[in-house]
């Protein structure tokens, strides 16, 4: 039996027509399966929907039963169209009774139908439904078919996915993953609660025209936009050789063979002759090919595969026009960004002002961009697995940064208990607010200095807020990361003049440029390492290229003419390394006297604890530095070689590990027998319950997010702390992994907020 007549093009108009008809979405669908089914010559046409991610549901039919609409139901792998589902691939049988999987669904009375093409309904690689056609005459579908109802059936997707079957979505409940409120958990990155409406950071296509009116002129466009393709490929890799070297342009030579690749290009021009518009057509082979990715178990081959598909996004990009990033585009006022992953350097690309929350995919809790994410008051929630699959630009999200928690499309209830527990931490924020000017000392009168962590000048009025007694760390390269070329000296002065003019005579230390690893600049050259953490970043660096550190040290001694100024230096793993630094500004320092520049009134240097060699060097280097300041996130990370962004070694070792605490207090005793004061300004520092152990193991000092302030002055003015330490001392030397669970229990004891 040949193709209909009308072929597939005629058939994607008339569907067009019936989508536009003023009808219950019920009628539509009806009226869809009718049509597919004259036109395809069949005795039988079927739709499928996937409910609840796992049942396939009968949803319309020309002629099977119509009592079994919405009754017959399949699960995923069970009959021939579970099979489809499952294995995202069309079966085409000549007698489909005899096929292995075939199930029997006696209300439907298909008993009489031989021949069978089901195909799978995809969107974005994964099966919502299953389309099927049947005849009673025994025979093969030609591949001219198959291709056709593949063709429907990505129109259907649209249709479906689209809501414009909202009615028939709603009546029974349909549960496209889309469609859906969804529950999920991931790590707390930043505190804090935050509703409000998705932006992708990586905005996906959005096509609204699948049906083509004129085959030829959609060929043309489809030839232009692969010549802009290639075009922009060669502009890349040519980028990519002359910033990073020719190592680097090697990986993107797959691209270029992809982007020239015959067959991607046969099968694109081939989906317009069914009748696509040339978008229409990238999205029909993409959606083949997305489903093979999701099937490829093979690692490098999935590599590839998605290297396609990232072609194919281009290509679309191209067609429609939609180049914009999410940074640049009209924000809501509540966005809430939702992103696989994102560098700190593409966090700060938006408008903080309309910024409420962030759901990320990856990064872990002491990753840069969640840093920033605490620097810039924004609740965070990291790990957050699949989410960038299930939502959509506009949809109403929550984000709980305290329990971790993301609420998509959350139903009304939801989003009532969350408006309340909104205004259950503005109260608690108020009586943070009221300890402002409380001095933290503990109840046996231990003051603690309780001080933030900065970068950015936003960050400067929260020095006030909090009623910290200083900047522990301002870490200098968050400017540098936001610039679009390197700030040259009087722009860099005029940053450190404004953040020590603001701070009102506060301390405040400033790190020097720590550079590498996920903290790049776009406009500084960096080798391709294979282990960036361990490799040529911060100090390292600033001695190799001299005449960076000079200009940023320069730009400090004359910013802080006539004040006080603190600096440290980043990743020191030998004393050697601390001197070398020093010697850059005493330098700088003899230089400026000898223009007649005015000098600062005294110049104090200390270095970051991050590396674990230097452990074994305090009495040397405690002999040559003013300060100390341990940088926890790194100190872990190489103290227990676990990579700090890492998703998924989030929580593999605990902070309150014995080793860890004693440690720290380890550098406490040698930095008090020397005389030196020493800070904490990891991101343990913020979290009462840690703090209090960093406090129980003699530190006296702790630097964190301004939004930690509350929380840890409450506990500190709960804490008894000699008691505390005579409790914490023994278990020190426990095998355990953790002291978490005992140390908890006596704050519970105690009453202390943690
Ligand atoms: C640290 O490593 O603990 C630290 C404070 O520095 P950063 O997080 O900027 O690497
Ligand atoms: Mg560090």
């Amino acid at each position: 039996m040949p193709l209909s007549a009308l072929g597939p093009r005629v058939l994607l108009r008339r569907l067009r027509e019936v989508m536009a008809r003023p009808e219950p979405a019920q009628k539509k669908l009806d009226a869809i399966v009718t049509l597919i089914a004259a036109n395809m010559v069949a005795e039988v046409c079927s739709l499928y929907v996937l409910r609840s991610g796992r049942l396939l549901e009968l949803y319309a039919t020309e002629g099977l039963k119509r009592e079994a609409v919405h009754k017959s139901k399949l699960q995923i792998g069970e009959g021939l169209v579970g099979t489809i589902a499952a294995e995202a691939e069309p079966l085409n049988l000549s007698d489909a009774q005899s096929h292995p999987a075939f199930k029997y669904l006696p209300e439907t009375g298909e008993e009489i139908y031989h021949s069978f093409l089901g195909v799978p309904i995809l969107r974005g690689g994964v099966t919502i439904g299953v389309l099927v056609v049947q005849n009673r005459t025994s025979r093969q579908y030609s591949e001219d078919e198959e291709e056709a109802l593949q063709t429907t059936a990505m129109v259907l997707a649209e249709v479906i996915a689209s809501g414009e079957l909202e009615e028939v979505a709603l009546a029974v409940e349909a549960d496209v993953a889309h469609i859906r409120s969804h529950h999920l958990k991931g790590n707390s990155l930043a505190e804090g609660i935050a509703l409000g409406h998705v932006v992708l950071h990586e905005p996906r296509i959005l096509i609204t025209n699948l049906i083509a009116e004129n085959i030829p002129l959609e060929k043309q466009r489809l030839e232009q936009a692969v010549a802009a393709l290639q075009e922009s490929v060669e502009t890349l890799i040519n980028h990519a050789e002359s910033l990073r070297g020719a190592e680097y342009a090697g990986v993107l030579e797959t691209f270029r063979m992809f982007a020239h690749d015959r067959g991607w290009l046969r099968r694109m021009r081939e989906a317009i002759d069914t009748g696509l518009t040339a978008e229409g057509a990238v999205e029909r082979v993409q959606n083949d090919n997305r489903a093979r990715m999701l099937r490829i178990e093979d690692s490098y081959l999935r590599e590839r595969l998605s290297d396609l598909d990232d072609l194919a996004n281009r290509l679309l990009r191209i067609l429609t026009g939609q180049i914009q990033t999410a940074a640049a585009g009209n924000l809501p006022k509540d966005t809430i960004l939702v992103a696989r992953n994102m560098g700190p350097a593409d966090l700060l690309d938006y408008d903080r002002q309309k910024l409420r929350g962030l759901v990320l995919e990856e990064a872990g809790a002491t990753s840069h961009v969640a840093i920033v994410a605490r620097a810039l008051g924004i609740p965070a929630v990291g790990k957050v697995e699949g989410v960038v699959e299930i939502v959509d630009t506009g949809d109403p999200i929550i984000v709980d940064g305290q329990a971790g928690d993301v609420h998509v499309r959350p139903s009304w209830s939801i989003e009532q208990a969350y408006s309340e527990k909104v205004r259950f931490y503005a109260r608690k924020q108020a009586q943070y607010a009221a300890l402002r000017d409380v001095p933290a000392v503990t109840r046996d009168g231990v003051a603690i200095s309780i001080n933030i962590n900065a970068g950015l000048l936003v960050d400067m009025p929260h020095l006030h807020d909090s009623g910290a007694d200083g900047i522990g760390l301002y870490r200098t390269e968050l400017q540098f990361m936001m610039a679009a070329s390197f700030p040259r000296l009087a722009v860099q002065m005029n940053h450190y003049a404004t953040v020590l003019e603001s701070a009102n005579g506060k301390p405040i230390v400033f790190r020097t440029l720590d550079l590498g690893a996920d903290k790049a600049l776009p406009y500084l050259r960096q080798p391709r390492e294979d282990n960036p953490a361990m490799g040529w970043r911060a100090i390292r660096v600033a001695l190799e290229r001299r005449a960076l550190l000079e200009l940023q040290v320069r730009a400090l001694l004359r910013a802080a003419a006539g004040r006080e100024l603190r600096m440290m230096f980043p990743m020191i793993a030998e004393t050697s390394e601390f001197r070398a630094a020093k010697r850059v500004v005493e330098k700088v320092k003899a230089a400026l006297e000898a223009q007649r520049h005015p000098l600062p009134t005294s110049i104090k240097l200390g270095t970051m604890i991050e590396v674990p060699a230097l452990l074994w060097q305090l009495d040397n280097l405690l002999k040559e530095v003013d300060f100390i300041s341990i940088g926890s996130n790194d100190l872990m990370q190489f103290l227990f070689a676990c990579d700090r962004s890492h998703a998924r070694l989030q929580g593999r070792y605990d902070t309150l590990n014995p080793a860890v605490l004693s440690l720290i207090a380890e550098v406490a005793r040698k930095a008090q027998q020397h005389r030196v004061p020493v800070n904490l300004c990891g991101e343990m520092a913020g979290r009462p319950i840690e703090a209090m152990a960093l406090i129980g193991v003699g530190l006296r000092s702790i630097s964190m997010a301004p939004a930690a302030v509350g929380p840890v002055k409450s506990m500190i003015l709960a804490l008894e702390q000699a008691k505390f330490r005579s409790f914490l001392e023994p278990l020190l030397a426990r095998p355990d992994p953790s002291l978490r669970s005992e140390i908890e229990a006596f704050a519970r004891n105690h009453a202390i907020p943690i």
